[in-house]
């Protein structure tokens, strides 16, 4: 029976580039699709881009452009990153559209008519000086229990200890540097509680969950009364205004899952499709992929408010781990925080879908990316298996034998395990997959090696048995490649023109080929090098930065509709030059890599810059009135590269800071658009 099925990946924040710990959920989801394709099911994949909230308002005044303008450019590198590990969504759509605008009305309706939203009051911290309510994330303090300073308003990461942060010791804004105001604002809530029946038996049923997420549930959530959950913000905010409560917006959280149902309503359009054939229709399966942290968010209020506003539940909650690498948590420090981008300049994206894959189970564990095990094992199961069985047999003939050979059973053998094969893609149970295909090479290697065609091949009058010894191991492997197809849909294709045939259906595995041209051998996939492995980590080091660039108070200014005439009348524009006199002036990216305050020097921070690899300056800046050091390190900023070296009081300065404004607080370092990287020149 062909089964309709709905497929989603959680929805990447337009705050920020994927890497290489997202795709672990993205891969995970594209190959659990291309498997049901082949299967002969109806499998549809939508996902969008997250884009409200306040971490995007902040972003965009801090680059002084409009959020619009900063979700459209992250969403089309998010587009390019998928695309360049063959991700292949049916549609990729934004919260930000029409489309889910109306679904988050429809949805508030439905809350209210069943009487589900409550308002009160919330008292919270507040910037002044920004006018926004600052989310936990934006401020920092001392820790009311241990003292320790710069501890963000959830928890002190020196001593662990969680708390409000309202709490906070001295508190400032991270936006501003400003003193923090206790306001109080009006918020609405979805009184979750009055669904705590339907979500005892939702969960615990047995068919949606798995066990381990079940229980977690029950024992951490269920036991107690559920709390209300907090579904708006304030205003300003980026995002849907309450249609019954202008000057307050859903919280990213509220319209970031009916983001699943605008991108479906989006491809139904685009298809000539009824969106309520798939939203609202028993003969579709729902299939939710996620991360471990979002799990309360997906069973727990999302059933809720699905079966509130009448659209089907999830068939399926699927939740996995996170990804360390190297047995640790992926590390900004040690290069481990591998952009998408930055993978793919170095390495083939078949090792990761492969290597992934061979390591995702239904459970919820975490998984370790060990370099050295990547690099052994796809060297080991892609080349030294899979693509040697091809490569040792297909220059040797140019047409299979007309009638598939006896080959010791081992064809039907490989066809009779593709039930098991198909059993444990479908319960996402990659792992056994991926074994049970590699068994099947390690006994097609063995018949190769024992029938030795590469000397039958030597040998006139054994060149018939030659080209049946190949055939079989054209087949076995052909098998191996139907088999893989979900993880390595290029090796399939590659594969298909190889033996002229379409390996695009799981039923191609059960039949061998007879009598059919082989291609001309192209080369398939090359071997893991290390050496590029580490030049990945290295440039990872090199561009990305140490910390999560936030806002400094210099960039934090409005931006006028008219600009004052005031600073070039302050300073005139100076004297015309010729190219050839600026081509004098190196002006070169650099990251901050160390910023220090400088003993009795009013005005002055010493800045450690690197212009890439090895390439450092010590350059001193009269910024300190401007910037807290905090907010400098890691971010890029334009330095004069080949100023003649400075003596000054505290020490030699090797270069200039490029910075606009007259002095004292108001300076204001010029810093390149993202994905300019260290040591490129500025023409
Ligand atoms: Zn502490």
């Amino acid at each position: 029976m062909t089964r309709r099925i709905l497929v989603t990946s959680a929805l990447p924040y337009a705050n920020g580039h994927i890497h290489i710990g997202h795709l672990v959920e993205y891969l995970m989801t594209d190959i659990w699709v291309r498997f049901q394709r082949m299967r002969g099911h109806r499998a549809v994949y939508v996902c969008a881009d997250d884009t409200h909230g306040t971490a995007i308002m902040i972003r965009a005044r801090q680059e002084g452009r409009s959020e619009e303008a900063l979700i459209a450019d992250m969403q089309a590198a998010h587009q390019r990153d998928f695309q360049g590990f063959q991700i292949e969504f049916d549609n990729y759509g934004s919260t930000n559209s029409p489309d889910n605008r109306e679904l988050c009305e429809h949805f508030w309706k439905a809350l209210r008519k069943q009487g589900l939203i409550v308002e009160r009051d919330v008292t919270q911290l507040y910037d002044p000086l920004e006018s926004v309510f600052l989310a936990d994330r934006f401020v920092k303090g001392k820790c009311p229990n241990c003292g320790a300073p710069d501890q963000y308003g959830d928890s002190c990461e020196k001593c662990g200890a969680a708390y409000s942060a309202i709490d906070l010791v001295d508190p400032y804004s991270t936006l501003s540097g400003a003193k923090p105001e206790l306001r109080s604002a009006r918020h609405y809530f979805v009184e979750i509680e009055q669904l705590h029946g339907f979500l005892e038996q939702w969960t615990q049923s047995g068919e949606h969950l798995q066990l381990e997420v079940a229980n977690y549930l029950k024992g951490h959530f269920l036991a107690e009364p559920l709390r209300d959950w907090d579904v708006s913000r304030p205003g300003p905010y980026f995002g849907f205004e309450l249609p019954d409560a202008p000057g307050n917006f859903w919280y990213v959280w509220f319209d970031a899952p009916i983001g699943y149902l605008a991108s479906t309503a989006e491809w139904c359009r685009a298809r000539g499709e009824r969106f309520d054939d798939w939203w609202r229709s028993d003969d579709v399966e729902i299939h939710h992929f996620i991360g471990k942290d979002i799990t309360y968010f997906h069973t727990l209020f999302w059933p809720a408010m699905l079966k509130v506003a009448g659209y089907s539940l999830p068939t399926r909650v699927h939740v996995h781990g996170f990804l360390t690498v190297n047995g640790e948590k992926m590390s900004k420090s040690k290069g481990t925080f591998v952009m998408a981008s930055t993978y793919l300049r170095h390495l083939d994206p078949a090792y990761l879908r492969y290597f992934y894959a061979s390591k995702l189970s239904p459970k919820v564990d975490d998984i370790d990316l060990n370099l050295e095990e990547f690099a052994a094992k796809v060297n080991a199961d892609l080349v030294g298996k899979v693509v040697n069985l091809a490569s040792r047999t297909a220059r040797f003939v140019d047409r299979l034998s007309e009638r598939y050979p006896e080959d010791e059973g081992l064809f039907e053998a490989g066809a009779k395990l593709g039930d098991d094969i198909a059993a444990a893609y479908d319960a996402c149970d990659f792992a056994r997959a991926m074994r049970l295909v590699m068994s099947l090479a390690d006994r097609a290697n063995e018949y190769i090696d024992r029938k030795e065609p590469w000397k039958l091949k030597k040998d006139p009058a054994a060149l018939d048995t030659m080209r049946d010894v190949c055939s079989v191991a054209l087949n076995l492997y052909r098998q191996l490649a139907v088999y893989l197809s979900p993880v390595l849909p290029k090796l399939s294709q590659q594969s298909a023109e190889l033996l002229n045939d379409d390996l695009s259906t799981w039923k191609a595995a059960s039949v061998p080929l007879a009598g059919t041209p082989v291609g001309k051998f192209q080369h398939l996939l090359a071997r893991v090098d290390m050496q590029a492995v580490s030049k990945m980590l290295e440039e990872t080091l090199s561009t990305e930065p140490a910390v999560v660039a936030e806002p400094t108070p210099a960039a934090a200014g409005g931006s006028a509709l008219t600009d004052s005439d005031e600073p070039l009348r302050a300073e005139p524009i100076a004297a015309e030059c010729s190219i050839d006199d600026f081509a004098k002036v190196d002006l070169r990216v650099a990251r901050i890599v160390a910023a220090a305050e400088v003993p009795r020097a009013d005005k002055l921070l010493q800045l450690t810059l690197s212009l890439g690899g090895d390439e450092r300056r010590t350059v001193f800046a009269g910024i300190k009135a401007a910037y807290r050091l905090e907010t400098l390190v890691g971010r890029l900023v334009v330095v004069v590269a080949n100023l003649a070296p400075r003596r000054m009081k505290f020490g030699t300065s090797e270069g200039m800071v490029i910075a606009a404004g007259p002095g004292k607080q108001e300076v204001f370092l010029l810093a390149p658009d993202t994905g300019a990287r260290p040591g490129q020149r500025v023409h």
